[in-house]
């Protein structure tokens, strides 16, 4: 298993794709089919959701380890501390180092209704997620320095952030803390990124600062994600999903199209990597990487 800080240093692009856990034995099946398909990708890794609320830690481990041992892919686990107590991430912390699996990201976590809505810490639980990267670090002799830890970021600030400025320096803090990446929210406008990149890289950050890409699936569906992370959808987006309304086929294409075109432009600022938010399914991800050449870009294996 490769830590995320070693992955990263490697030369060319990183390659990531994300994953949810799934609700039932079907779901699981599914994923497991595009799984198939995103390996003949070569991903630099592959990530699983922790669900809202922190409903899903039993499935997201579940996942999580069979890509891991089963699937042989380079793997990281969200882990939240919203709705749980102390001990609860730190057992979950503790089943990841027992059986090696050494990356994660760092989260609060959502509350079921998304990050617009109000947070509240749990009675015995951490207070936000500086204070999970510092028991992830430090918290127990054994897994001491053992985890390589990425957190989220925000180029459109966090929905709960006081103001911009505090949301900045408030992810600096994160990565003086010893995380090793920032992967961001989702966003439609690539100067939201180019400037927080700016911003933070001015501020001192030298951790990878990676996009994370949603390609499109359904206009509906994109409205209600963007609502419950407080993303923009710019004028001209907005107007190319009011002709795709009642067509997902259509959307697919033009989240496929709109996902290159974004791609194109961040790889040509700098990007250290590109993490793709799937949704479960390979045909997206699978023609933006064939449309942007991919393969020729990302980095050998170790
Ligand atoms: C790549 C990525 C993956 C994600 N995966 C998941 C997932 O698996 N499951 C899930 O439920 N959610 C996930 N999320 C969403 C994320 O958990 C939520 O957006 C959550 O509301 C914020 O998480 P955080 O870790 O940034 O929170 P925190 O670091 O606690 O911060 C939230 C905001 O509050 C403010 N803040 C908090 N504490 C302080 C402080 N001490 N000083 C100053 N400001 C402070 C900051 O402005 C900050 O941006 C993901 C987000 C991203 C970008």
């Amino acid at each position: 298993m490769t830590k995320l800080r070693d992955i990263y240093a490697r030369d060319g692009l990183t390659f990531s794709i994300e994953f949810f856990p799934p609700k039932s034995e079907q779901g699981m099946e599914s994923l497991f089919r595009e799984v198939q398909e995103l390996k003949k990708l070569d991903p630099a890794f592959v990530s699983v959701t922790y669900g809202a609320g922190g409903s899903t830690e039993g499935t997201t481990l579940k996942v999580v380890k069979r890509l891991r041992f089963a699937e042989k892919l380079e793997v990281m686990c969200h882990l939240t501390i919203v709705n749980q107590p102390v001990n609860q991430v730190k057992g979950v912390l503790g089943d990841l180092w027992g059986c090696e699996i050494e990356n994660i990201i760092a989260l609060a976590g959502d509350p079921p209704e998304g990050a617009t809505a109000p947070w509240k810490a749990h009675p015995d639980g951490y207070q936000n997620s500086r204070e999970l990267i510092d028991v992830a670090r430090r918290g127990q002799s054994g897994w001491y320095d053992f985890f390589s830890i990425a957190i989220a970021g925000f180029p459109e600030v966090h929905p709960r952030a006081e103001s911009r400025e505090s949301d900045l320096k408030y992810t600096k803090e994160k990565v003086d803390a010893g995380a090793d990446v920032i992967i961001t929210q989702l966003f439609f406008d690539n100067d939201d990124f180019y400037r927080y990149s700016d911003d933070l890289k001015e501020m001192g950050v030298t951790v990878p600062i990676v996009p994370g890409v949603l390609p499109i699936r359904s206009a509906a569906q994109v409205r209600r994600f963007a609502k419950m992370c407080g993303a923009r959808i710019p004028e001209r987006l907005e107007s190319l999903l009011s002709e795709v309304e009642d067509d997902d086929e259509a959307a697919v294409q033009l989240g496929i199209d709109y996902a290159t075109e974004q791609c194109e432009g961040l790889l040509d600022y700098g990007v250290p990597g590109l993490h793709f938010y799937s949704l479960n399914k390979a045909r997206s991800v699978a023609a933006i990487h064939e449309n942007l050449n991919l393969g020729a870009l990302t980095k050998a294996p170790a």
